[in-house]
């Protein structure tokens, strides 16, 4: 039987930063896929470059983007976000919930009177936490409907800290203090961004593994946690320690631990690239629409980044992990709700392309989180570590996903002498 230390799964972000710093040439990563990536591919259509839905990076730790940089080719360009919301059609900054004084008057009062009275009391659920922290006008006019269309679930499902650093909090001073001295600053203020598109990223990654690193096509099927063996069509392999990034309820049920109810649900994305003649707007990256006679969430501007001639969207649709998608009809009624926005004149679509990410948001609730470290300890007890975004079954940026692979690396390099 084939035998190998270190049996990877997956060749998206975390797979590939684990090959990266495990201190071994004893690895294999199997990727189920015929092309590496995982959610961080690239798409090159007709002229234009895009990812599966807009991927920006946001980097806190200058080391790491400096050893994706150095392994890169292309231009990388640093650039300040521009982000604003379409809400009733007036274009605020972003985060609403401390620009509401650039609403009209009357939504204003309304946002700030319930800010002010807001009732404090300590929420239990992501969606009490908005009312709470907010009041009832910022929580109604963008927090619940633009997260609901997000998410595609009750938020009161969600855990208070289901999106953790990535929500932008604020209190009533900020918020205030924001009417005159704007200060929008967040996590990402600004990002970069290769010319070339985000599977440039993964291409560093690759650039220092051996040639035959990766086997492609091949799924892990099963997994024998007793007797550390991989099953894949191929043929069964023995392991030492397992590093997966598969999402994290497949990898229970291909081990067999799945109790009868399972505490993890998710919401799926539906992403449309268009490609059109000629330019649309300038100067924005991207606009969130949290009004629901709006088919999407989000809408962002390719072509806004490298300042390029003709317009080039993403447009992400949430939706319920088990909703059928019409994925033409859903085209046509983008189209003319771009149209409406008034982002769409008179362009001609001259090219497009769509994916579904599913999963793509984890609904994170006590019970995901609780049954995640308890059957995360149980799998670590049998050399499986189950890493990244979907591994881990939370919400994090492709950065996240190295930095945890490089600590589970670097614990396991503490063996390899
Ligand atoms: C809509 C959206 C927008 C995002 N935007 C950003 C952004 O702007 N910036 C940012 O930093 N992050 C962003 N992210 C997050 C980013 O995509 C993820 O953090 C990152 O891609 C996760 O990488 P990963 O390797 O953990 O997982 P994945 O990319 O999911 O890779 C897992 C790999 O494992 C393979 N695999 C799965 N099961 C098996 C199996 N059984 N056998 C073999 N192979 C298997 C898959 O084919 C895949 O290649 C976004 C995510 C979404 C959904």
């Amino acid at each position: 039987m084939e035998h190998v230390r270190y049996l990877i799964i997956g060749a998206g972000v975390s797979g590939l930063a684990f090959a990266n710093a495990i201190q071994s040439d004893d690895y294999l990563i199997l990727e189920r896929d015929h092309e590496p990536g995982g959610y961080c591919k690239t798409v090159q259509q007709d002229g234009f470059i895009w990812d599966y839905s807009g991927h920006f990076f946001h980097f806190k730790r200058p080391e790491i983007e400096k050893f994706l940089v150095e392994r890169m080719d292309d231009e990388v360009r640093t650039i300040a976000k521009s982000s604003k919301i379409l809400y009733r059609g007036h274009m605020i900054e972003f985060p609403f919930q401390k620009n509401i004084h650039q609403l009209p008057q009357d939504e204003f009062i309304d946002c700030l009177y319930h800010l002010y009275f807001r009732d404090p009391k300590p929420p239990t659920n992501f969606k009490e936490m908005v009312y709470s922290r907010f009041g009832k006008g910022i929580a109604e006019k963008f927090l619940v409907p633009y997260n609901e269309k997000l998410y595609a679930c009750d938020l009161s499902e969600l855990d208070v800290n289901a999106m953790g650093r990535f929500f932008p909090y604020a209190d009533l001073d900020g918020i205030i203090k924001n009417f005159r001295e704007p200060d929008n600053s967040s996590y990402n203020a600004t990002f970069t961004y290769p010319r070339g598109g985000a599977i440039q990223y993964i291409h560093a990654l690759m650039r220092d593994l051996r040639d035959d690193a990766i086997r492609y096509n091949t799924s892990l099927e099963s997994l024998d946690l007793q007797n550390k063996i991989a099953h894949t069509p191929a043929g069964p392999i023995k392991f030492e320690y397992l590093i997966s990034s598969a999402p994290f309820d497949r990898l229970v049920q291909m081990s067999g631990l799945s109790e009868h109810h399972t505490p993890f649900r998710s919401n799926k994305v539906l992403v449309f690239n268009l490609g059109f003649d000629r330019k649309g707007w300038s100067g924005i990256h991207w606009i969130y629409f949290p009004e629901r006679t709006y088919s999407f969430y989000r809408v962002g501007f390719y072509d806004n980044i490298f300042d390029t001639d003709r317009m080039s969207l993403y447009i992400e649709i949430g939706a319920a992990s088990d909703a059928t998608l019409d994925v033409e009809g859903s085209l046509q009624r983008v189209l003319a709700d771009l149209q409406r926005a008034g982002v769409v004149e008179d362009h001609k679509l001259v090219s497009h392309h769509s994916i579904v990410l599913d999963p793509a948001y984890v609904h994170i609730t006590t019970e995901s989180m609780r049954a995640v470290e308890g059957m995360r300890q149980r799998f670590a007890a049998k050399g499986v570590y189950s890493i990244g975004r979907y591994g881990g079954w939370t919400y994090c940026s492709i950065e996240d996903n190295i930095i945890e692979a490089r600590e589970v690396a670097d614990i396991l390099n503490t063996f390899e002498g």
